[in-house]
């Protein structure tokens, strides 16, 4: 029984500073709750890190991510437990946030880099059409890594349709004359934040409302509209400025809000990806269990720990696809079937006060209370739940995370 479960069965519902005062002095499960068993050499469960307030901030290590990383390899820098780094960033190649892990921690990571547009691997079905990207960054690089055979930008989509863009007076065009251009876009991959916004949300609307020939008028009859795959929906972001900074999410609520407006109908998304969306956590999952499997682990990972300093995303998404692992609820989606072998039967939040989350913060009594009368800041399709941002544990930091899960799974490697 954790604390948080133990005070609930008397009725009472601990506050998050509570808890985080409990652990902070030593108090969790894994001294005072602990039964002594056996001691596993093998993993039955693995980790699922996040990256920013957890292994580093900004550009700056986190001190205790290394040290953590010490107990999670042997000495041939292999890891002795299934590790996926979960991030929703999205605007580099996962290959180069593998090779910054790498450098960072000093383990070797690789194919443990999970990206918030990673699962559009299993999109295949979009992969040999032509799709409209959206973001910054080396876009095509990413897309086509991923699979995507034709996919364009909306840089090249504004040189093929010159009349489109006309917010910025400086940028239109001196000769009126629209080049022919016969692809017909037949998705859209909002994979993040663009820079000129207007541009990004000209463009995109000008494509669902025509079923991708944005060179054509308007019609009403396109809707459903071609379809949208959504990565990362975090709406603000924590960087240098002593207040948050828009992020991918702000974005999505304009054009959700745009469409909206011209339409009086709903955008709908074809798939939304990042935490706290359960497709990532399947994902995230399913890199888990290749992982065991390459290692020849045989026994089934039972439990996944998910460390992460957001209770919004981390401890959010965390909940939410434990709920769906309990409620064992699959649903007959194709994208899902190939990820259906994915079984664990629990996904545990641990909550880290190195990013995001600050114990030392004043944290009102009843934390139930007072973030239902916050305002909401995650994505229109997800219904705010008080029950999904309770962490199942809160520790220091990532080291403190890595010695309560070792604990609890009475894990011993040679
Ligand atoms: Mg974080």
């Amino acid at each position: 029984q954790q604390p948080s479960l133990c005070l609930r069965s008397l009725g009472i519902s601990p506050s998050l500073s509570f808890l985080a005062s409990l652990s902070l002095c030593g108090l969790t499960r894994s001294s005072s709750f602990l039964v002594t068993q056996t001691l596993n050499i093998l993993p039955s469960f693995g980790f699922l890190f996040d990256i920013d307030g957890v292994l580093v901030r900004g550009k700056t290590p986190i001190p205790a991510a290394k040290t953590a990383f010490q107990k999670l390899v042997n000495s041939q820098g292999q890891f002795l437990v299934p590790v996926v780094f979960v991030t929703n960033a999205g605007n580099c190649l996962r290959q180069k946030k593998a090779d910054q892990l790498s450098h960072l921690l000093g383990v070797p990571v690789s194919k443990q880099v999970m990206m918030s547009h990673s699962p559009l691997r299993m999109f295949k079905r979009y992969h040999e059409k032509c799709v409209l990207v959206s973001g910054q960054g080396p876009l095509l690089d990413i897309a086509r890594d991923l699979g995507f055979c034709q996919p364009i930008t909306i840089e090249t989509l504004r040189e093929k349709h010159p009349l489109l863009d006309v917010v910025d007076h400086d940028r239109r065009p001196n000769v009126l004359v629209s080049i022919y251009f016969c692809f017909k876009i037949l998705s859209v991959v909002l994979f993040g934040e663009p820079v000129r916004w207007e541009t990004n949300l000209q463009l995109i609307i000008d494509v669902l409302l025509t079923s991708g020939y944005p060179g054509n008028p308007y019609h009403r009859e396109n809707y459903p509209h071609i379809p949208v795959l959504a990565c990362n929906m975090d709406l603000m972001w924590v960087a240098e400025a002593q207040s948050p900074r828009f992020g991918h999410g702000t974005f999505m609520v304009c054009l959700e809000n745009i469409y909206k407006k011209i339409t009086g109908k709903d955008l709908k998304y074809e798939v939304l990806m990042g935490k706290p969306s359960k497709l990532t956590y399947q994902y995230a999952e399913y890199l888990i269990r290749a992982q065991a499997a390459e290692r020849q682990w045989k026994q089934p990972i039972q439990t996944l720990y998910a460390v992460g300093d957001n209770l919004m995303t981390d401890v959010y998404g965390a909940n939410l696809y434990n709920r769906y692992l309990e409620e064992n609820s699959r649903k007959d989606n194709s994208w899902e079937n190939e990820l259906a072998s994915a079984a664990a039967a629990h996904c545990r939040s641990v909550l880290v006060c190195t990013g995001v989350y600050n114990p030392h913060a004043e944290v009102p009594l009843d934390t139930r209370e007072s973030i239902t009368e916050t305002v909401f800041h995650g994505h229109r399709d997800f219904r705010f739940d008080p029950g999904l941002v309770e962490p199942d544990h809160i520790v220091p930091d990532v080291d403190a995370a890595v010695d309560l899960v070792f604990q609890l799974e009475n894990f011993a490697p040679n």
